[in-house]
């Protein structure tokens, strides 16, 4: 079967980069929404604790509850809790979620500095002070996220301006309303290789953790390594004539006569559709034909077939981002963690 292995030397050596940036473990909060980010979400819980990580990031209270044993503190992005727990906290993205949230839950109020995806306006900051008072949840930080982190473009410093202004008033409203000092943070990845001092109170980090961070002339981006590496296991293999066809719609004809396989992967796999016809793979071996759902074949006759190593690099072949290659890859392709 096809299959993925971990890179633990390389995914150490990047939290190793990430920790010269935050100065300190305990401030890197491990982004492990989406299978964290298709590597397998236990499997990278496991190597963070290892490492030193107590905090992780999710989406929903289904994966929250998975990894509850091996985090101290797990923010949850988007999902409302049935009771609250001592560990988790829930985003509040918006001000009529508020009263959904039960009373004592730990939150963490989400403001929109730009992006105008979720979040509440900064205008609402002190009706949602007065509401989570009166619905008596445990407001305990606040945060952003940016749009435009990775990009040269005025938005980042609009929304970084925007946001010490809600940190200014945030400050002022806890004071007011009587809660604890809160905590802020409103760093990804590519904000935290791009701050020069970073001094917030958190990280969310994934990408960079996952080796796969892209920004220009960052001289610690490029000192990170991407972890994941996909495999295709041979399931058959033929001697072709030239002038013949292979795979759905025979799109694809030999030039001369050539030794075709067929690997076990497939778009059903998260192996990308649109790779058909021209991918390469790290070791410039070419495609043949298009990709079906549980196969892809190629110009070689090798057993195992490493169909990439470098999310990035597979990224631009299929005219998308790293984020959507490494997320589509299926929870059940085993994944096994290797040391180099
Ligand atoms: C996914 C996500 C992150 C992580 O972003 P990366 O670019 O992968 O570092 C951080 N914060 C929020 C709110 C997110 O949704």
């Amino acid at each position: 079967m096809a299959f993925i292995t971990l890179n633990k030397t390389n995914f150490f050596n990047n939290l190793d980069i990430i920790t010269q940036l935050t100065c300190t473990k305990d401030k890197i909060a491990l982004v492990l929404k989406d299978n964290a980010y298709g590597h397998g979400l236990l499997e990278v819980a496991a190597m963070a604790v290892e490492y030193g990580i107590t905090k992780a990031v999710v989406r929903s209270c289904e994966e929250a509850q998975k990894i509850e044993n091996y985090f101290s503190y797990i923010l949850v992005l988007s999902d409302i809790p049935a009771t609250p727990s001592q560990k988790i906290r829930y985003t509040i993205n918006d001000l009529a979620q508020i009263k959904k949230f039960a009373k004592d839950t730990k939150v963490e109020l989400k403001v929109d500095s730009g992006m105008n995806r979720n979040g509440i306006e900064m205008s609402e900051l002190s009706a949602a002070f007065r509401q989570i008072q009166k619905q008596k949840l445990q407001l305990e930080a606040v945060f952003t996220h940016h749009s435009s982190a990775d990009e040269k473009n005025e938005i980042y410093d609009l929304q970084n301006n925007n946001f010490i202004k809600i940190k200014k008033e945030a400050q002022k409203l806890a004071q007011e309303y009587g809660f604890s000092p809160l905590r802020f943070h409103s760093c990804n990845s590519a904000a935290l290789f791009r701050e020069e001092d970073f001094n917030e109170d958190m990280a969310r980090v994934g990408i960079g953790a996952y080796g796969c961070l892209e920004l220009e002339d960052n001289e610690n981006v490029n000192k990170l390594a991407p972890i994941l590496a996909l495999y295709g296991e041979k399931l058959s293999s033929r001697l072709l004539k030239e002038g013949e066809c292979v795979g759905y719609s025979a799109t694809f004809k030999t030039q001369e006569q050539c030794r075709v396989s067929n690997y076990d992967i497939g778009y059903g796999d998260g192996f990308l559709r649109s790779c058909s016809n021209h991918y390469v793979t790290p070791q410039n071996i070419k495609i043949a034909g298009r990709i079906s759902m549980d196969n892809s074949s190629f110009i070689t006759d090798k057993e195992s077939l490493l169909i990439f190593n470098d999310a990035r690099v597979a990224a631009k072949q299929a005219s998308t981002i790293s984020y959507e290659v490494l997320t589509s890859l299926k929870p059940y392709l085993k994944r096994s963690v290797i040391e180099q």
